[in-house]
């Protein structure tokens, strides 16, 4: 689950990790007083409003400014709050902003330049251990860095037995350049991010930048925090940050019908029983050309009404223009399963405009066949992998 940037910085406030202090406003006049608590509590003058939505970017599309005054507050929040904001990382429409952060400005001059680093924790997936990943080109497009200058990544794994040791934490301090006071307040920054994540059963903290501020201060300027779902039923509190609006709505009906349903930018519908015969599905259906609509595990009861289910689902897609039911009948009869395409496709009647193509396989898949065949309904029908992907490729044509 992806949280806000003031939801991120929230827990990791609630561990003792240094952040830009903010206040959420869902308004012009919230955003103001918000802006004068500001001022009372840390006695900055100068803020910056950022729209709060879940994609990065947001500087790049105009969501995070500098206001110099109360007046520059309201109207700088007037205009983002409602905006369809446009970031490297949305779609071309954008993303509602619904709410902005008014945050203190943590870039004020002072003694020494201010300095922006980048860093994550996250699981390296290849040796099943967490990693501190931090480079000083904070600010930017990670991508990029990686890109063009992989020397300045640097990664740090943590042994799960030992957790983050302390000269570990001061090897991060120093390859980032620090020395002094700020290499100490990096340490203690480091150490907490990371209890942070642990503690929270987090799946990746990206804190990009973490800033180095002119009197040696370190602190979390962004945050995008994903939690481990599976995790959620530890942290009550968290699970409710959950912000449904953010989130494709169809996935979220299909979720909570209990359906594991993935919207993508194709044309071909695609159902299927189990994640790996899914992802079959769907590399074939590329293969042959065509583009796969969405991921669909209906699971492991493909009955009549999960499968009306999914037909309904697949249909909310308007850009779907077949549909592939590729299941393998092992423990549920292909038979069975047969009868219920016959079935949800008589409840629908109209409700299906598009052709469909059923591919079952396995336990009685010959009478399912026949079982299709006879119902006189308009769904083709096959037994062979490829047969199925090509006679989509047919209908579209
Ligand atoms: P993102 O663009 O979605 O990653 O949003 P960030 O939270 O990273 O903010 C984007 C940029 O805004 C940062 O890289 C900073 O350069 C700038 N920014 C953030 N906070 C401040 C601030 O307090 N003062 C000033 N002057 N700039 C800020
Ligand atoms: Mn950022």
């Amino acid at each position: 689950m992806n949280l806000h940037e003031y939801q991120g910085k929230e827990i990791l406030s609630s561990f003792g990790v240094r952040i830009q202090r903010g206040i959420v406003a869902h308004n012009h006049k919230e955003a103001v007083d918000a802006a004068k608590e500001l001022t009372n509590e840390t006695g900055t003058s100068w803020y910056v409003v950022k729209a709060q939505v879940h994609a990065g970017g947001r500087g790049k599309g105009g969501g995070v400014k500098l206001a110099k005054n109360l007046q520059e507050v309201e109207s700088i929040s007037n205009d983002i709050i409602g905006m369809m904001l446009v970031t490297p990382q949305t779609s071309a429409e954008g993303k509602k902003v619904n709410q902005v952060l008014i945050c203190e400005d943590v870039y004020y001059p002072g003694e020494s330049e201010t300095e922006e680093y980048y860093m994550s924790v996250l699981l390296n997936r290849e040796t099943g251990r967490n990693m501190i990943m931090y480079s000083t080109e904070g600010g930017m497009d990670i991508e990029t860095v990686a890109e063009e200058t992989p020397h300045l990544i640097f990664t740090e794994e943590i042994d799960p037995s030992l957790g983050l040791l302390a000269f570990q934490a001061r090897k991060i301090a120093f390859n980032l350049g620090l020395s002094g006071g700020a290499l100490k307040e990096m340490v203690k920054f480091v150490s907490a991010l990371y209890t942070a994540y642990i503690k929270s059963d987090s799946s990746m903290f990206e804190i990009n930048p973490v800033l180095k501020t002119s009197d040696n201060k370190i602190m979390a300027v962004d945050a995008k925090v994903t939690l481990d779902d599976s995790a959620l039923y530890r942290h009550k509190d968290y699970a409710e940050m959950r912000d449904l609006r953010e989130e494709n709505p169809i996935e979220v009906e299909a979720n909570a019908a209990g359906l594991n349903y993935v919207d993508l930018d194709g044309n071909v519908g695609c159902m299927v029983n189990g994640a790996g015969l899914a992802m079959g599905t769907m590399d074939l259906i590329k293969q042959s050309g065509g583009e796969p609509a969405n991921f669909l595990d209906v699971g492991g009861t493909a009955d009549a009404e999960r499968v009306e289910k999914g037909f309904r689902i697949i249909l909310k897609d308007p850009a779907v223009k077949a549909i592939l039911v590729n299941i393998f009948g092992g423990i549920v009869r292909c038979d069975r399963v047969a009868q219920g395409i016959v079935d949800a496709y008589k409840n629908m009647g109209d409700a299906i405009q598009v052709p469909i193509i059923v591919r079952l396989q396995g336990t009685n898949a010959i009478e399912a066949k026949q079982l299709i065949d006879a119902s006189g309904l308009p769904v083709h029908s096959v037994v062979e992998f490829q047969e199925a992907a090509n006679k989509v490729q047919e209908v579209l044509a």
